[in-house]
């Protein structure tokens, strides 16, 4: 039987003095997540545009960006984007 190993090893008495975590970014479709998302896409959209980005920090630390795992998962939410707003 073998586990993925997934150990959380927190140390509570050194909460005052943790090490900066590496920032995690979430894909909105698949809940992927990465600490280091090369290729993924990053989106900004309001109700009348719609953005593409290739990622960049900047574009993937908009406060309005969201954020895909690839081509797929950005086109996923383009078509709802679109369905919604031609409604
Ligand atoms: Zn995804």
């Amino acid at each position: 039987m073998e586990r993925e190993t997934e150990t959380h090893e927190y140390n509570k008495e050194d909460a005052g003095g943790r090490a900066v975590i590496d920032k995690i970014y979430r894909c909105e479709i698949c809940g992927e997540e990465s600490q280091n998302p090369v290729r993924w896409i990053a989106i900004h959209c309001s109700n009348a545009q719609l953005t593409v980005f290739k990622w960049t920090q900047e574009a993937a630390d908009a406060p309005q960006a969201r954020h895909y795992c690839g081509e797929a998962h950005a086109q996923v939410y383009i078509s709802r984007w679109l369905e919604s707003y031609c409604n």
